[in-house]
């Protein structure tokens, strides 16, 4: 037999349990809390608001007020003193509440005589599920113990609301808007790609299953030792020398390292399991109230704080329950859709690869390290989505298009039906592509081209086979240098280098040593701040400067290829003589070779990357000593234009088929051709289809692109004259003033190129 009779919390909660227990209907148990609660409390009145749809608050049951009223009173959101508890997401007390400007009388309820008032939100992960209110027909002030103490007992109605064992949750947004409906975001496309699948929350998310302790000893040790562990993770990752590579920024750590310090955080997380909250429901208790006033900053920067506060109560939870790894070593749905705050290369990684189709960051940028991988993987990355996490739910429905940066979670059907059209558009394609694969790349009129990939992780090899290109053509050295927590030692360079050789089974691959500086920055290796780092101390600067770092990477390329070709090319040579020194290396690391009775590669072409203007106008001296010339058309154009290649508003600026462009490019073919120096293009612009025909108007033989163009560029390749391309570019000198792309589409309609 259950009697109402006790006061405290602690009692109280023993008491919800036993209600929770009954084989009773929810409405049944609904009315039992509110008079628990009332006599508890010491209230005439105690009033249980459940919301119902999006905006309104219905009255679900009460002690004190007309029963008639239940389930026929409701508030809209932000009307009433409930209905601002529900918006400000607050505790209210009121001495005097029908002076409270807000007041909103309901003749039906017959509250006029209770002027006191207190209500508070009913919470679960931060979604506003209801309002509980206790009154008191004296003018009194509550305590902040009983402010406490109705939190308290919030936390366990959410729990029983979600559980379904108050009401139907057919009829009442158990979970908010925030998890149901269907959401549009919007961030940076990052990885360009289109996907279509289920979530996975990289971080998955702690479910409060048990509100209430059996024993409050046994929640105080749980949490002392879950604090402990959280503060040792903190210190742990904050002592990596590879901090920004795991994803984790250091002022978010260090934010989190003040929180786990924070002598109040913690005093309040415990007074909540004094109140006979278990620590789990203690910790999200206390994470209601930073929400609350995240509502209320408008400072960006304390928002910020809160948002790390907020984020390392999750970690707290989930070191509660003894859940710390990501979703990467669980069994993760076949159209993974991962999602995150922010995220390391390595983690990304770890994903079983089969299974991923995107990735979407709150935090994120392009030049991030997490995003090199996206694209090896060639998987879309959208970032910057603000409020991601609060809208996302493990394994509900998500679109992603990399291209627009726009992510559409729990879509519509009619977004389904657009995007499934698209996939359905792109699966066309690449199918047509796939069977081109082992189709020669040859011109209508017999010209051969040799298209080839850019590559830089072990990840990207599979892309050579797949898809059917002549060997690589650019290998990034420096992205194994920035996925890797450490200095890569020699034993793990010639590793690497020597995998790539197997892979490419015999097809040409061309290794750039390290191009470090400008975005390309390693954790580990100090470099001063620079104020235009593109320009800075970069690349082949870097290792003259210091040239033990390029011996060493010399070194393991001519162990890794003993007996084998090898290719290699130095990135941002700007005058002859840098050319020489470094392969005056090449020449020492070989003659090392000798002397210590090892077997030299069977040959070794040395190149440079034609990156910086300069390099053009020295090409007759450069042909003298090169045996190959590769031009980065990336940084070439970013130098030409004086336009910074990663600024958002500068990249559609200045066209990669004007004059200039167009005109530099052609004397460089006909300056290598006349020296017989081979020459090729390892920029994006090769990728692009109507820019490769360009090119080839212009006379190059070898392009080297993003896995992902070879197909739509073998196929313009197969549809092209090349003879009527060159003498069309014949004739285009000096008459254009803009760019020429307009003429190069005219060109490709009229000869029917497929661009
Ligand atoms: C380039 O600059 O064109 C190039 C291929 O190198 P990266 O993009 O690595 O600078
Ligand atoms: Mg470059």
């Amino acid at each position: 037999m259950i009697t109402d009779a006790g006061t405290g919390p602690r009692v109280l909660l023993r008491r919800l349990r036993e209600v929770m227990a009954e084989d009773i209907q929810p409405q049944a148990r609904l009315d039992r809390i509110a008079r628990l609660v009332a006599a508890n409390m010491v209230a005439e009145v105690c009033s249980i608001y459940l919301r119902r749809g999006d905006m309104v608050l219905e009255l679900c049951a009460t002690e004190g007020l007309n029963p008639e009223a239940v389930h026929q009173t409701t508030l809209q959101i932000g009307e009433g003193l409930v209905g601002v508890i529900a918006e400000t997401v607050e505790p209210l007390k009121l001495s005097d509440a029908q002076s409270h400007p807000k007041f909103a009388y309901r003749p039906e309820t017959g509250e006029d005589p209770y002027n006191s008032f207190l209500g508070v939100p009913i919470l679960r992960s931060g979604q506003m599920l209801g309002v509980l209110v206790v009154q008191n027909q004296i003018r009194r002030h509550y305590t902040d113990e009983e402010v406490e103490a109705l939190q308290t007992i919030a936390v366990v109605l959410a729990e029983m609301v979600v559980s379904g064992a108050l009401v139907d949750l057919e009829d009442f947004a158990a979970a908010s808007d925030l998890l149901t409906r269907s959401w549009r975001l919007e961030g940076a496309g990052i990885a360009d790609g289109v996907a279509m699948g289920h979530v996975v929350l990289h971080e998955p998310r702690v479910d409060v299953v048990h509100a209430i302790a059996e024993d409050p000893a046994v929640e105080h040790e749980k949490l002392t030792q879950s604090i402990e562990n959280l503060r040792q993770w903190i210190d742990t990752t904050l002592a990596r020398p590879d901090l920004s590579s795991t994803g984790e920024h250091r002022d978010v750590l260090e934010a989190y390292r003040m929180f786990a310090h924070d002598r109040g955080w913690i005093r309040r997380i415990r007074e909540a399991v004094d109140t006979g909250l278990t620590a789990e429901a203690a910790v999200q208790r206390v994470q209601g109230d930073t929400r609350a006033q995240m509502g209320r900053q408008s400072d960006p920067f304390w928002r910020e704080r809160l948002h790390d506060l907020e984020d390392l109560s999750h970690r707290l939870l989930r070191h509660l329950a003894g859940k710390t790894s990501t979703a990467a070593s669980e069994d993760i749905p076949k159209d993974a859709i991962v999602c995150a705050r922010t995220m390391g290369p390595a983690e990304l990684l770890d994903y079983d690869q089969q299974s991923l189709r995107g990735l979407v960051l709150e935090e994120g940028s392009a030049t991030s390290h997490v995003a090199i991988v996206a694209r090896a993987l060639d998987i879309p990355l959208i970032g910057r989505v603000a409020g991601l996490l609060d809208r996302v739910e493990s394994n509900h429905a998500i679109i992603l298009d990399g291209n627009s940066g726009e992510v559409y979670v729990r879509p519509q059907s009619d977004v389904i039906d657009a995007y499934a059209e698209k996939v359905r558009f792109r699966a066309r394609r690449q199918a047509q592509y796939a069977a081109l694969r082992d189709e020669p790349a040859v011109t209508q009129d017999g010209v051969p081209i040799s298209l080839n990939i850019n590559a830089g992780l072990l990840v990207d090899l599979p892309h050579l086979g797949q898809s059917g290109a002549a060997g690589i053509g650019l290998f990034r050295t420096e992205l194994q240098f920035m996925v890797s927590s450490t200095f890569p030692r020699l034993r793990m360079q010639m590793d690497l280098y020597s995998k790539v050789l197997d892979a490419a089974e015999g097809r040409p691959v061309v290794f750039r040593t390290l191009d470090l500086g400008s975005d390309k920055v390693l954790p580990y290796f100090t470099h001063d701040r620079e104020e235009n780092p593109a320009m800075g101390w970069r690349a082949i600067r870097i290792a003259l400067d210091r040239p033990a770092l390029l011996r060493y990477q010399i070194r393991a390329l001519l162990g890794a290829a003993e007996g084998r070709e090898l290719q290699m090319m130095f990135p941002m040579i700007s005058e002859v003589p840098e050319f020489v020194a470094a392969r005056r290396l090449v020449d020492r690391e070989l003659s090392r070779r000798e002397k210590l009775g090892l077997k030299p590669p069977s040959k070794v072409s040395v190149g440079t990357m034609l990156e910086v203007p300069a390099l053009a106008w020295q090409l007759d001296a450069l042909c003298q000593h090169v045996d190959f010339i590769s031009v980065g058309s990336n940084d070439l154009l970013q130098f030409l234009f004086a336009s910074d290649r990663t600024h958002p508003r500068l990249s559609d600026r200045y066209d990669s088929l004007s004059p200039a462009v167009v005109s530099v490019l052609k004397q460089v073919v006909e300056v290598c051709n006349r020296h017989n120096v081979p020459v090729s293009l390892c920029g994006e612009m090769a990728g692009r289809p109507l820019e490769a025909m360009a090119l080839i108007g212009l006379g190059f033989r070898k392009i080297s692109m993003p896995p992902a163009s070879v197909g739509p560029v073998k196929m313009m390749i197969r549809s092209l004259n090349a003879a009527a391309l060159e003498s069309y570019v014949q004739n285009l000198d000096g008459q254009a003033q803009q760019s020429l792309r307009a003429g190069f589409e005219e060109f490709a309609k009229k000869h029917g190129v497929t661009v």
